[in-house]
């Protein structure tokens, strides 16, 4: 019997999961020295900003990261206190927020620690700031030339006591590639920077590594780490083996109604699926609107009362068909349309790779209006 009570569309959230990913991790960073800055930002990769927050915390992680600074501030209001660092702004952001409120900053620019500095005598507080270098990424951070300049304004600002000097950090372009050469040439220029700011008399932490390097790499570990998506329990490096992960995150639904179709019978838009022979069908309560991809139509499989069994027709706004065989299934049953895997259905990284995609876009994705998350 299935002792769950129904579901439209809901992502169960494994907490468990969470803490356990979480304390390999960061126990895999003590062994080296180093802390651990979980990072939480979409979200929480789409599980919950506050509820992984929490749960890591509690399971070994140091720290908090996040993109956005509105992320940054619900995780105070939430009252949460550890060490939060925030990275990426919009155009005239105002920082003074985050600094009255303890949120550490990320400057990728003599203009952005100049803005920060003000925002801290605004406030009458001292900025906690990292200076981020572009090693190679060339998204945010400073370029390699303009980091004397950074390192210099970083300095004279500290010595205003607007602003202290946490950490000099970067972030890797390919370190899910295990061996690719542009992480020993971003760890140089990592190194090199570091070295200029600490010649230039400031005593930064570093760090550089993601979950793929934190797997990977115990030499660029530092003194922290910042992982995301291996917290949530997907591997982006399974070719490197298996590192005990378990994914977080299960989403689900149950059967509405029942039903049989007859050979010759089509099912659903475009009529693109025909029963050769009579079958029971399964409806379930969930479509594209929910987050489940119309591009899968036709390749999509689901996990019903013991088994694997394929979706067929068009995947609808709000419904799916599922197709039964000869199996009785009951009104209610659970559905699983991803989750961890163990018990045969399928996984969010089988989506992304059905999708051409990435398992960390599957996840971030999948909260929605009409989507339940249960923790
Ligand atoms: N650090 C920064 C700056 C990031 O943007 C991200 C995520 O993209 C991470 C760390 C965590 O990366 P991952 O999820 O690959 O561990």
């Amino acid at each position: 019997m299935n002792e769950q009570p129904a579901y439209r569309a809901d992502l169960r959230i494994d907490v468990d999961a969470i803490r356990h990913n979480v304390a390999v991790l960061s126990g895999s960073a003590r062994e080296s020295g180093a802390r651990t800055m979980v990072v939480v930002k979409s979200d929480g990769y789409g599980h919950g900003a506050m509820t992984v927050a929490r749960a890591a915390l509690e399971s070994g992680a140091d720290a908090l990261g996040v993109a956005a600074i509105d992320e940054a501030l619900r995780l105070r209001e939430a009252g949460i206190t550890a060490p939060v660092l925030c990275w990426l702004y919009a155009h005239g952001d105002d920082f003074a927020p985050a600094v009255a409120a303890d949120v550490e900053l990320s400057a990728s620019s003599v203009d952005c620690l100049e803005r920060i500095a003000a925002a801290a005598r605004r406030v009458g507080r001292t900025a906690r700031v990292h200076l981020k270098i572009d090693t190679g990424l060339h998204r945010n951070g400073c370029p390699e030339d303009e980091w004397p300049d950074l390192v210099s304004a970083a300095v004279r600002a500290q010595a205003d006591g607007d602003v202290r000097v946490v950490a000099v950090w970067s972030h890797l372009a390919c370190a899910d590639e295990v061996g690719h050469p542009s992480i020993d040439r971003q760890a140089a220029r990592f190194q090199r920077a570091y070295e200029r700011a600490r010649a230039a008399g400031l005593d930064p932490i570093r760090h550089l590594a993601n979950s793929a390097a934190v797997l990977t790499r115990p030499d660029l570990h530092f003194e922290m780490v910042r992982p995301g998506i291996a917290v949530y329990g997907l591997d982006p490096v399974p070719q490197h083996g298996d590192h005990g992960l378990r994914p977080a995150m299960t989403f689900r639904s149950s059967v509405t109604m029942t039903k049989r179709v007859e050979p010759g019978e089509s099912v659903s838009y475009g009529q693109t699926w025909t029963a050769e022979r009579a079958a029971n069908l399964a409806l379930v309560p969930v479509g594209y609107a929910d987050g489940v991809p119309r591009t899968l139509s036709g390749r999509l499989e689901v996990w019903l009362a013991g088994k694997r069994r394929p979706v067929v027709g068009r995947v609808c706004m709000d419904q799916i068909v599922v197709h039964c065989g000869d199996d009785v299934v009951r009104e209610g049953e659970e559905v699983v349309l991803f989750g961890p895997g163990d018990r045969g259905e399928p996984t969010a990284a089988e989506w992304a790779d059905e999708l051409g995609t990435i398992h960390y876009e599957v996840v971030t994705g999948m909260y929605r209006p009409r989507v339940t998350r249960t923790a």
